[in-house]
C-alpha cells in the first residue's frame, strides 16, 4: 500500500519504520522530528497525496482536526484516514464526519503497548469506524501490532481506550495506597504480594507491573521509577475520561478522584516524568492529614 504517515514522534516513527520494513511505500511528516531512514515529504498535503492509507500520531485532539483540515482535501477519493492518536472521543467522532464529508473513511485506532510495544510492532489496537475501514487497514495492525479489537463505529476506539486506562489510574492508586497501609500495620511487601496476586485484590497494577521495588515481576519501580508509562500520560487520559463522562453525563468519582490525585502529582510533587507507579513512595512519604 501506500501510506502518509503524520507524526513521527516518540511512537510514530517506529510504526512508520515497521510498515516500511514490511514493503510498504511509507511517505512520512512531521513539524519538528526528521527521522533517519523514513522518505519525507515537506508538507503533510504532500505525504498524503496518492495514499491508500494515511495514518496520524500525534499529540491531542486539536492538533489532530487541525492536521485533518489540512489533509482530507489533498487525500485520494476513497482513501483511509487511520488516527493512532490518543484523542477525546469528540475529537475523533468530529473527524470522522469530516472524512465522511469529503469522501473518505476514517478509523480511530489509539495503542497500548508503549513505546516499545511501536518499536517491537507488538502493540494492541482498539478501533471504532465502518467493517469495511477496518478491513482495509487490518494488514497494517497485524505489521504494527498483535492484536485488533474493533469496538464499534466512529470514536469508540478512543472510548474503549480512555475506560481502560480509567481503571488502570484507579487500580495502580488502589494498589499503592494498599501497600503503604500494610508497610504501617507492619506487613512484609512481599508478604502483601504473595497474598494480594493470588486473592480477590490482583490486578494488572500489581501482578504485571508491581510498585514496589524488588517485588513481583521486574517494573518500573526497580529502574528508580522511569517511565514505563510517564505519570504524565496517565493523566492525560484520566483528563480525557473525565472530558467524556461529562460529555456523557457519566457518574465516574473513583475516575474523578485518580485525576486529581495525578494532577497533584504531576504538577505540584515532582511526578512529571516518573513512571505512573511512583505513586507508592508518594504515598509512604505522606501521613493521613498531608492535605
Ligand atoms: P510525541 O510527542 O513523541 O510525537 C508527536 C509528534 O507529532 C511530534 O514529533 C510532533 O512534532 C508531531 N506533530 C505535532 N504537531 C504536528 C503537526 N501539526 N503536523 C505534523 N506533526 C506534528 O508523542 P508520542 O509519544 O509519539 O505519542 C503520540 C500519541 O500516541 C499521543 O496521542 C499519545 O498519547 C499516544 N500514546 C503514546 C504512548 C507512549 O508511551 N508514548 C503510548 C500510547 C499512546
Amino acid at each position: 500500500m501506500k501510506i502518509g504517515f503524520i507524526g513521527l514522534g516518540n511512537m510514530g516513527a517506529p510504526m512508520a519504520a515497521n510498515l516500511a520494513s514490511a514493503g510498504h511505500d511509507v511517505v512520512g511528516f512531521d513539524t519538528m522530528a526528521k527521522p533517519d531512514g523514513l522518505t519525507l515529504a515537506v508538507t503533510a498535503a504532500a505525504a498524503v497525496e496518492g495514499a491508500d492509507v494515511v495514518i496520524t500520531m500525534l499529540p491531542n485532539g486539536d492538533i489532530l482536526r487541525a492536521v485533518a483540515a489540512d489533509i482530507h482535501p489533498a487525500m485520494k477519493a476513497g482513501a483511509v484516514h487511520l488516527d493512532c492518536s490518543t484523542v477525546d472521543v469528540a475529537s475523533a467522532r468530529a473527524v470522522a464526519e469530516m472524512a465522511e464529508s469529503a469522501g473518505l473513511t476514517a478509523v480511530d485506532a489509539p495503542v497500548s503497548g508503549g513505546i516499545g510495544g511501536a518499536a517491537g510492532g507488538t502493540l494492541t489496537f482498539m478501533a471504532g469506524g465502518t467493517e469495511a475501514g477496518f478491513a482495509t487497514v487490518s494488514p497494517l495492525f497485524d505489521i504494527m501490532g498483535q492484536k485488533a479489537v474493533h469496538c464499534g463505529p466512529a470514536g469508540n476506539g478512543q472510548a474503549a481506550k480512555i475506560c481502560n486506562n480509567m481503571i488502570l489510574g484507579v487500580t495502580m492508586i488502589a494498589t499503592c495506597e494498599a501497600f503503604v497501609l500494610a508497610d504501617k500495620l507492619g506487613l512484609d511487601r512481599q508478604a502483601m504480594f504473595d497474598v494480594v496476586s493470588t486473592s480477590s485484590g490482583y490486578s494488572w497494577s500489581m501482578n504485571a507491573y508491581c510498585p514496589a521495588p524488588g517485588v513481583g515481576p521486574q517494573s518500573p519501580a526497580d529502574n528508580d521509577y522511569t517511565p514505563g508509562f510517564a505519570a504524565d500520560l496517565m493523566l492525560k487520559d484520566l483528563r480525557l475520561s473525565q472530558m467524556a463522562a461529562e460529555a456523557a453525563d457519566a457518574d465516574t468519582p473513583m475516575g474523578e478522584a485518580a485525576m486529581a490525585l495525578y494532577q497533584r502529582f504531576v504538577e505540584d510533587e515532582d511526578g512529571a516524568g516518573r513512571d505512573f507507579s511512583a505513586m507508592l513512595p508518594r504515598f509512604a512519604d505522606r501521613g493521613r492529614n498531608a492535605g
